[in-house]
């Protein structure tokens, strides 16, 4: 079987294993596991800000780091297919109180003239007020598609008049990082807060972290206890998170020549491939993806008419070749 259905779908290395075996560790609760403490140190220099938190998911970090910009009552504004709007069962309105109002962007894309028209600035008692603008970087049910880094220089212009902040939801941000050459500190410049993901296409079992200033690390710090998120020992999960940033994020470039291939076999022009992700419009998407697991191929249905392909870690150029050769003949037929 080539499994294509997600890049959390990777299993650690040995050598992955190794580095985990070997971590130092402590009490993380207490502050005292020296490979999580690296850990986020070394996270929260990438992006040029002061401090990191890790946590157990990319969700909770979306959470924390969403809290910590929007207070309950206030909103958030996203693309309409965003994570944060889609993926997270509701829990920026369930846990957090907050509410949401969407763009939709063409492939996912910053809208900042759509922004602009849905921003509502503090009207005391009559409307809801913007406190933050989400974007997601590469964005996943868009195609893992990139968003530019000059729009996101715009939108941190945009915010910094209209007193919003904003949050980018970096699940893959390794990823528009490799495919564009982008400094992970550019990214880490236009936001306010970031969350980033170990565990997709670097590999890593578990693990996400939140980023941003040393006050907002704090409180998240307490939010993520109060969810049950604090962990104690959990160095073993953080050396797999470094490993995977000292050996990982270079190889995406492979994944995303694999993703490309896969496009083209599926009739999409490579250049409209951007990273790992391919999402294609299918009619008939629950029996194509049925038809091509019958034939080694696992992919997944994101919707009644659209297929999802990620590539990751763990699919060879052989697996994309061959996964190529079979979507292609089911395509013709
Ligand atoms: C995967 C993902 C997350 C976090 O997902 P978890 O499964 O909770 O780790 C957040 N944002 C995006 C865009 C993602 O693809």
């Amino acid at each position: 079987m080539i499994d294509l259905r997600s890049d959390t779908l990777t299993r650690p290395t040995e050598a992955m294993r190794a580095a985990m075996a070997r971590a130092e560790v402590g009490d993380d609760v207490y502050g005292e596991d020296p490979t999580v403490t690296a850990l986020q140190e070394r996270v929260a220099g990438l992006f040029g800000h002061e401090a990191a938190l890790f946590t157990p998911t990319g969700s909770m970090a979306n959470v924390l780091a969403v809290a910590s910009v929007v207070q309950p009552g206030e909103e958030v504004l996203c693309e309409s297919s965003a994570h944060i709007a889609r993926a997270e069962l509701g829990a920026h309105g369930a846990i957090s109180g907050i509410t949401m109002r969407t763009w939709t962007g063409e492939r996912g894309r910053l809208d900042l003239a759509a922004i602009d028209g849905l921003h509502a600035p503090d009207m005391g008692p009559f409307f809801v007020r913007t406190a933050a603008v989400s974007v997601e970087n590469t964005h996943n049910f868009a195609g893992g598609t990139v968003v530019a880094i000059d729009d996101l220089r715009d939108l941190r212009t945009w915010a910094d008049t209209t007193g919003t902040r904003v949050h980018l939801d970096g699940a893959r941000l390794w990823n528009a990082h490799v495919a564009t050459g982008t400094p992970l500190a550019d990214y880490g410049r236009i936001a306010d807060v970031l969350a980033v993901c170990l565990s997709k296409g670097l590999g890593a079992p578990v693990g996400s972290l939140m980023v941003g200033s040393a006050d907002a690390i704090a409180q998240a710090r307490v939010r993520r206890k109060r969810m049950g998120g604090g962990m104690r020992q959990v160095g073993i999960l953080a050396a797999a998170g470094a490993y995977a940033l000292e050996h990982h994020v270079e190889r995406l470039a492979d994944d995303h020549a694999h993703a490309r291939l896969l496009g083209e076999a599926l009739g999409l022009d490579p250049a409209d491939v951007d990273t790992n992700i391919v999402v294609v419009d299918r009619p008939d998407a629950a029996s194509f993806v049925a038809r091509a697991g019958e034939e080694g191929v696992r992919i997944a249905a994101v919707g009644p008419r659209a297929v999802r392909l990620v590539t990751h870690l763990d699919v060879s150029r052989a697996d994309a070749e061959r996964a190529a050769v079979v979507l292609s003949r089911l395509v013709a037929r």
